[in-house]
């Protein structure tokens, strides 16, 4: 059983953007991204944290926005406008999630396109899906890249993607058909899940129920990647997938954490440093 290590692949992800970014600054280019919070949600402020630690490791200027719990929409959205036109802004990211008194919806359309690292703009998911150049939600991207570093192909596979969120679900299995792969969705009403996910040779599991997939759900030999992240009640993280009981079962297998998590934030670096290296085109 091969353990898939996202915290190495995330390492070697950043160290390639660091040397990235000290290339363009020789061209007289820094790359920008701009972090929204709003309000003082405990694990908003740790994953905001880590997002610029990870651009001061790279080198990316990270603009910190740290907004009062009751700013109004309108407020967050001129800050957006204002970002929108700044130029020496690359990308764009708001803390999700957001109060209630703010649309999230209406946030996420206002982001510019050219900006929206996150992914999650109507144009970058229809970008995606027409198979149009654009930025691609971030965990998804980071499980793609895990399979590839590890040398496992995708072309001709079949892909079970289990969950249809709009981040992680709906993405992943778009993702997989561009590699190729022979991709089917699961959900809450799929009928005979184990039967289904039996087939898969690469099983991606974002369902959001610990320890929820045992080695009755997993063909022998496939390749499981674990996109859940949960605390058990001895304050310890664990993921979606049984890893002990699907270990000997599995040829390859994330573990959680050091499995997808890290490799999260090393997309959204990646985006940043896309950001300025290419004009996203979606017309
Ligand atoms: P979500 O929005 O809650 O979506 C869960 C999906 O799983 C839904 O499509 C749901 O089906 C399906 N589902 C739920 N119970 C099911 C069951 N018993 N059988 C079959 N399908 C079932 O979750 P998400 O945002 O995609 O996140 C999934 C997990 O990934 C969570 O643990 C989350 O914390 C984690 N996550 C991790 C990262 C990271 O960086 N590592 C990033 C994002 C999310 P319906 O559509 O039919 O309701």
């Amino acid at each position: 059983m091969k353990l898939i290590d996202g915290k190495a692949i995330s390492s070697e992800i950043k160290d390639e953007l660091k040397y990235r970014v000290a290339q363009l600054k020789k061209e007289g280019k820094e790359v920008c991204l701009a972090v929204i919070q709003v309000g003082q949600d405990p694990a908003s402020s740790v994953y905001v944290g880590n997002k610029k630690k990870a651009c001061e490791y790279i080198g990316i200027n990270s603009l910190a926005y740290e907004l009062k719990e009751d700013t109004t929409e309108v407020e967050l959205l001129q800050l957006i406008d204002k970002l929108n036109k700044d130029n020496k802004v690359n990308g764009i990211l708001v803390q999700l999630p957001l109060p209630s008194h703010i649309n999230e919806d209406k946030v996420i359309k206002a982001i510019s396109p050219s900006k929206d690292v996150d992914g999650f703009h109507p144009m970058s998911v229809g970008a995606l899906s027409i198979g149009k150049q654009g930025f691609v939600s971030c965990t998804p991207a980071g499980v793609i890249e895990l399979l590839k570093r590890s040398n496992i192909d995708i072309e001709g596979k079949e892909c079970v993607v289990l969950g249809r969120s709009n981040i992680v679900g709906k993405p992943m299995s778009m993702l997989l058909l561009r590699e190729n792969g022979t991709v089917t969705i699961c959900h809450s009403r799929t009928s005979d899940l184990k039967e289904v996910t039996k087939r898969a040779d690469i099983l991606v599991v974002a369902i959001g129920k610990p320890k929820f997939i045992t080695k009755e759900y997993v063909k022998e030999g496939a390749t499981v990647i674990d996109v859940g992240i949960h605390r058990n009640e001895n304050n310890k993280l664990c993921g979606d997938v049984d890893f002990d009981d699907v270990k000997d079962v599995v040829s390859a297998i994330t573990p959680v954490p050091g499995g997808v998590g890290p490799m999260t934030i090393a997309m959204l670096m990646k985006n940043c440093v896309e950001s300025i290296e290419r004009d996203i085109d979606f017309c």
